[in-house]
């Protein structure tokens, strides 16, 4: 999709510091982290929410969840606990309409998260 934020950054038209990249994934930090370890993981097709990604098959979703999975071990925050969010929809806060999940941790986080 042309006009999409992180279609741009998958096509490094928008520079992002990349920390994991696969065949069909890119993980890169948020550029307003809200926790020590703050990633995003986005499929590099785009899919507009985590609904979309579930539909898409072929394995997909669990390859983005795959590469979180990566990303926690390679910030060292797999054994402490980290959180992976999926904002789906305007009310719930999701403001880039391709699918990313966030990969939260390096920080004690509280549930319910409010
Ligand atoms: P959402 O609110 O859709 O769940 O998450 C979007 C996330 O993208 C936000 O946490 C926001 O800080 C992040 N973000 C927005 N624009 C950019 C950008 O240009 N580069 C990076 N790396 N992150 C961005
Ligand atoms: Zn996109």
């Amino acid at each position: 999709m042309t006009d999409c934020l992180f279609c741009k950054i998958v096509a490094k038209e928008i520079p992002a510091t990349v920390v994991l990249e696969t065949d069909r994934t890119l993980a890169f930090r948020d550029v307003d982290p809200q926790a020590p370890t703050h990633v995003l993981v986005v499929p590099k097709a785009h899919h507009e929410d985590a609904a979309a990604l579930g539909g898409a098959g072929g394995g997909l979703a669990g390859e983005v969840l795959a590469t979180a999975h990566a990303v926690a071990v390679q910030e060292g925050v797999a054994d402490t606990g980290y959180r992976l969010v999926f904002n789906t929809g305007p009310g719930a806060g999701q403001t880039v309409p391709h699918v990313h999940a966030h990969v939260l941790g390096g920080r004690g986080l509280t549930w319910p998260p409010g």
